[in-house]
């Protein structure tokens, strides 16, 4: 059994799948994967994704403003946050956090949108989802000061230094790894995975975006979560069943701390 702890299942192309979703979770079912974390990138997706999760007791929900929008909408209200956030198949807010790496014009935007989510999260008690990239202080200082240490919550598709996750891991948040692990040019990031015990990790495939080797140029899809376990496997030198087993039940730890 294995999670996507990590996808956006109204940005992908259906066409494969004959413009079905369910196929393609199928595809994705049949190679183990049992559950689903569809994340919204504006509350119009994040809307759209509640709407959708009542079709699939397998995928859950959490919504938020992904701080990379090339509009920048005005910053959500924490009101709205908190509407959309009371939803049953809602697990967790975000994604939202820093990004100075494609955008640091608009990290005012970014900081204010990013304390608006983790004040909901917090006042839900829900686990917040976080983009971090190239702003490893000022998140990390976003996270002390805000972040409700209970619920916590995740740095999606880690990729910044030991440092940074050591740091993470003391504020009680998870890192989650995905197909960059695979990428040729990773083997600073596969050290990193390599220090990260097991036990604070998820595994995730951000699909469409990112999909691991052997699969790079392509879309990326949930059942791709396979590979990125795979690598982990081989990176820290343990069996795929163990990682598999482990990242399960942190996100459940995580995400239905009350089952
Ligand atoms: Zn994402």
């Amino acid at each position: 059994m294995l999670v996507d702890s990590h996808c956006h299942l109204d940005h992908l192309d259906l066409s494969d799948y004959h413009n079905s979703l369910n196929d393609l979770l199928q595809a994705a079912r049949k190679r183990g994967v049992s559950h689903f974390l569809s994340v919204g990138v504006d509350l119009d997706s994040s809307r759209k994704l509640i709407e959708l999760a009542t079709d699939y007791p397998d995928v859950n929900v959490s919504v938020g403003v992904h701080p990379l929008q090339k509009l920048r909408p005005t910053i959500p209200e924490i009101s709205e946050l908190l509407e959309l956030g009371r939803h049953q198949s809602v697990v967790a807010i975000g994604e939202t956090g820093l990004d100075n790496y494609y955008d640091s014009e608009s990290i005012a935007w970014q900081k204010e949108s990013f304390i608006r989510h983790l004040k909901a999260a917090s006042e839900l008690a829900k686990p917040v989802i976080v983009h971090t990239r190239e702003a490893r202080e000022e998140t990390l200082s976003i996270l002390r000061t805000h972040a409700n240490k209970e619920s916590s919550g995740v740095l999606h598709c880690f990729t910044e230094t030991w440092e940074m996750a050591r740091d993470a891991m003391e504020l009680n948040f998870y890192l989650s790894f995905s197909g960059i692990i695979t990428f040729r040019n990773a083997s600073a990031l596969r050290e990193v995975v390599k220090k990260v015990p097991l036990e604070r990790m998820l595994v995730e495939t951000d699909a469409p975006w990112l999909a691991p080797v052997p699969h790079r140029g392509k879309q990326n899809e949930p059942q791709f979560v396979v590979e990125v376990a795979k690598a982990v496997a081989e990176i820290k030198g343990i069996s795929y069943e163990e990682v598999a087993e482990v990242t399960t039940q942190n996100f459940q730890t995580l995400f239905f701390p009350s089952r």
